[in-house]
C-alpha cells in the first residue's frame, strides 16, 4: 500500500538534474544539489547561536540548524531553552540570511514555529508520532523526517505519507542511523538506505553523520560519500566551542572544521551552488 503511494510520488514529483524531485526551503533548493544544513545540537544562548550562525555562514552552509526543545535520553540532561531559544534561532538565521530548520517535539510548539522558521524538523524518536507528522504537514512548512532507530524503510516511506496525505508534499528524508549492536558508533549509519528511500521515492534524501556516529572524527568523511554518492545534503552538528556544548559535544566540528568539511564538499559535490538558488 505505502509503495503503491509512494511510487504514485515518484511519478508525479518534477525532477531536478540529479533525479530527485525538489523541495525549496527559504530559497534554498534540495534535490539540485548538496545541501549542507549546519549548528549546534541545541540553541544554548544569544552569543552561542550567533557565533555559530556566522561561522557556518562564513563556511558555505545554506542553512542552519539548532534545537531548541530537546528530546534528551535522561530527563536530567539539558532539555533546551524551549520558546525563547526559537526566537534566538531565528534572529540569528535572519541575521545570516540562512533558512533554519528547527525540531517540534510536541504539536503546541507549531505555531511559534511555522511564524519564525523556514522548516519543521520530525526528529528520530517521533518518526511515528503520526498526529505530530500530519499538523506539522499541516502549517505548509517543509518538513525534514528523520528516520527512526528502529524504523524500516518501509516505515520511513509511510511516515513520509502522512506528510504527503495533508497535502504537503515538501518532505526531505534524513538517514541518521539506526541502532546498531557495537559501542564503538552511537548508531548505524545507512548510507545504502538513504539511497534506496531515494530511489524509491525521489524524494530529496540527506545524511545525519553528528548523530549517526557519535563521532566527529567520522562527520567529514561520511559527509564526503554522501556527496560522492549523489545524496542531496547532510545536516552537521556545528559547535564555537564544542568542549562546553551542554548537548552532543563529543559529535560537534567546530568551526574550523567546519570550514575544512565545507572545502571537501565543494571538491566533490560541485553543484552545492546551485541548490543555493531558488528551484525554478
Ligand atoms: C537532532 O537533530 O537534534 C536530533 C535530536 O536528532 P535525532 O532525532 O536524529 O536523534
Ligand atoms: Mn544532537
Amino acid at each position: 500500500m505505502f509503495l503503491r503511494r509512494a511510487l504514485e510520488m515518484y511519478e508525479m514529483v518534477k525532477r531536478g538534474s540529479n533525479g530527485s524531485s525538489t523541495v525549496e526551503v527559504g530559497g534554498v533548493c534540495f534535490g539540485r544539489g548538496f545541501v549542507v544544513i549546519a549548528g549546534p545540537c541545541a540553541v544554548e544562548d544569544e552569543m552561542q547561536i550567533e557565533a555559530a550562525a556566522r561561522g557556518v555562514a562564513a563556511a558555505g552552509a545554506l542553512m542552519l540548524r539548532a534545537g531548541a526543545y530537546k528530546p534528551r535520553t535522561s530527563p536530567y540532561s539539558f532539555q533546551g531553552l524551549g520558546a525563547p531559544g526559537v526566537t534566538m534561532i531565528a534572529r540569528a538565521a535572519l541575521r545570516h540570511r540562512l533558512p533554519a530548520v528547527v525540531e517540534a517535539t510536541a504539536a503546541e510548539q507549531l505555531p511559534l514555529l511555522a511564524r519564525s522558521v523556514d522548516m519543521i524538523q520530525i526528529g528520530a524518536r517521533n518518526m511515528q508520532n503520526f498526529a505530530l507528522i500530519q499538523e506539522a504537514a499541516r502549517t505548509g512548512l517543509p518538513i525534514l523526517l528523520k528516520r527512526g532507530p528502529a524504523a524500516t524503510l518501509d516505515e520511513v516511506l509511510c511516515a513520509a505519507e502522512y506528510a504527503v496525505l495533508e497535502g504537503n508534499r515538501n518532505v526531505v528524508l534524513c538517514e541518521r542511523g539506526v541502532r546498531g549492536f557495537d559501542r564503538h558508533t552511537r548508531n548505524l549509519l545507512d548510507l545504502a538506505g538513504a539511497l534506496r528511500l531515494k530511489e524509491l521515492t525521489g524524494l530529496p534524501v540527506i545524511i545525519d553523520p553528528s548523530h549517526g556516529t557519535g563521532q566527529r572524527s567520522l562527520v567529514a568523511p561520511l559527509v564526503a560519500a554522501a556527496a560522492a554518492a549523489g545524496l542531496d545534503g547532510a545536516i552537521v552538528e556545528v559547535h564555537p566551542e564544542p568542549a562546553r556544548a551542554l548537548s552532543d559535544g563529543e559529535q560537534a566540528l567546530d568551526l574550523a572544521d567546519f570550514a575544512a568539511l565545507m572545502t571537501r564538499v565543494r571538491e566533490i559535490a560541485p553543484t552545492v551552488k546551485v541548490a543555493s538558488q531558488a528551484c525554478r
